[in-house]
This record gives structure tokens, C-alpha cells and sequence, in this order.
């Protein structure tokens, strides 16, 4: 896919692109699916990233048992991963994130949030670790969507939110299923390798540029965009 020659708005997913959290959601993952029997080691929880709490319960559980998991046994592993989350300390915006959005803030173009989590803590602190980046009306959170990706629908409602077609956005997402969810949604999709994946998942995924970091991505999105 061609790059967008017109480029209305940036397109942020959260979770491992704006702040390093995911190896605090990996660990937690591992920790409450492995107390509750099932085999999902830490790297695991990088390939399913993205998916909501029940679709990463059954996928284990179906594996091991061959069926879906009830609604009380996903009620309390999700609990059981919520509280080990919990106990780590605040993740920290992704080194090189800031600098990105600056630049790209500073060419006029919007920056818009898609993300399938609901962590209040880390949605409250967007203003203030990227203040001006990402208003209540550029945003689409886990209160927004009814499937979440690799469904396209919060890629789909970002571009509708931000008033603009697909042709006119990039997408920033560090995960096979959200880069999926983007590649459907009809976007260009950068993706940066900023967790322990092989970095052919991204490309298999749909990536149309792959970047090792938002570090990277900083020092390079401009000359891809004039590429
Ligand atoms: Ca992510």
C-alpha cells in the first residue's frame, strides 16, 4: 500500500506504542493464567496483545480443554490478572514517543488515540505525558467499541472520529492484531517492534513499514512520509 500523499492525522495505539506497559500485561497474563493451571508463557501475551480479556481466556482454555471458558472462569482470571497488574509500578511513556508526536503536531497534522484498553490510570495521565496531543473528542477507548481487534471497527471509529477517510491516515501499532485490525480498516500501517516478537509477525500481519522502536520512528516518519 501507498503511502497517504495527503496526510490528515496519526493514528496512536496505547499499550506498547505510547507507554511501555506491555511487559507488565505480559507478566501479569502469565502469572494468573499459569495460577489457574493453563500453559501461557510470557511471550505468549505479546502474540495475543490487543485481543480483550475473554478472547485471550479462551484461546488457552480452548487449547487445554477444547471448549470456551464460562463467564465466572473468565470473571476470575481476568480479576486474578487485573490485581497482578496492579501491583507494578506506572508504566513510562515509550522513549522517542514524545518527540514523534511533537513533530508531527508541529506539521498540522492530528494525532488520534485507538486503543482497546480501559487502564483510567494511564488514559488520565495522556494529558499530561503528551499535553495537546489527544483530546475526549480524538479518542477511542475500551468504552467505545463492542469488538475490539483485530476487528477494524476502532481503527474504523478513529477515522470517523478524526472526520477524515482511510486514505488520509497512518496507523502507529506495535502488535500483530492491531496491526491486522488497522489493515482492515484500510489504513497505512507502521509498525514498531517494541516487544520480543520476531518482527515477521508484523510484516505477515499486513505492516506496510516496520520500525524497531518509536526511537526509530522518530528520527525516520518524516522521510518515509516524503519517501
Ligand atoms: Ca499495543
Amino acid at each position: 500500500m501507498n503511502i497517504p500523499t495527503t496526510l490528515k492525522a496519526v493514528l496512536f495505539d496505547m499499550d506498547g506504542v505510547l507507554y511501555n506497559s506491555m511487559p507488565y500485561h505480559a507478566q501479569a497474563w502469565h502469572e494468573a493464567m499459569e495460577a489457574h493451571g493453563y500453559q501461557f508463557s510470557y511471550e505468549e501475551a505479546f502474540l495475543h496483545e490487543g485481543r480483550t480479556g475473554a478472547g485471550t481466556i479462551n484461546i488457552a482454555h480452548r487449547r487445554q480443554y477444547g471448549t470456551d471458558a464460562t463467564p465466572e472462569q473468565i470473571e476470575q482470571i481476568y480479576a486474578d490478572k487485573c490485581r497482578a497488574f496492579a501491583r507494578f509500578p506506572e508504566a513510562q511513556p515509550m522513549p522517542g514517543a514524545r518527540a514523534l508526536i511533537e513533530q508531527i503536531m508541529a506539521a498540522g497534522i492530528q494525532t488520534v488515540l485507538v486503543t482497546g484498553s480501559g487502564q483510567r490510570t494511564l488514559l488520565e495521565r495522556l494529558a499530561h505525558d503528551y499535553p495537546g496531543a489527544f483530546d475526549a473528542a480524538h479518542m477511542v477507548t475500551a468504552f467505545d467499541v463492542k469488538y475490539g481487534k483485530p476487528h477494524p471497527e476502532p481503527y474504523l471509529m478513529g477515522l470517523s472520529k478524526a472526520g477524515i477517510s482511510a486514505t488520509e491516515a497512518i496507523v502507529v501499532e506495535n502488535a500483530p492484531i492491531g496491526v491486522q485490525a488497522a489493515k482492515a480498516a484500510g489504513v497505512y500501517t507502521i509498525a514498531v517492534n517494541t516487544g520480543p516478537l520476531d518482527a515477521q509477525l508484523l510484516l505477515d500481519a499486513g505492516a506496510d513499514a516496520l520500525f524497531p522502536s518509536m526511537q526509530a520512528l522518530s528520527e525516520g516518519f518524516f522521510k518515509l512520509l516524503d519517501s
